[in-house]
């Protein structure tokens, strides 16, 4: 069985596969997200890899709600260009 770890970003925690993330960002998602998330969340979906669309979408925003309190770039690649001048 593959490793399931925390989606927030650079969180590498393995958690329950039925969880979104680890219960410390899980914590700095808002109550209405954690809500969408629970809402949509389907039992399997993460062994089927076939979340639907809204649960991709209330898990992105999730996702995205703590790199906001994390003040993390939410797309952490290409971050390295160097100045020239
Ligand atoms: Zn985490």
């Amino acid at each position: 069985m593959a490793e399931h770890t925390c989606h927030a970003q650079n969180c590498t925690r393995t958690i329950h596969p039925s969880l979104l993330m680890c219960g410390k960002h899980w914590r700095m998602v808002s109550q209405p997200t954690q809500r969408l998330v629970w809402k949509h969340f389907r039992p399997g979906q993460e062994v089927d890899k076939q979340p639907s669309r809204e649960s991709v979408e209330a898990m992105r925003r999730a996702i995205r709600e703590v790199a906001e309190q994390e003040q993390l770039p939410l797309f952490d690649h290409g971050n390295h260009t160097m100045r020239t001048q």
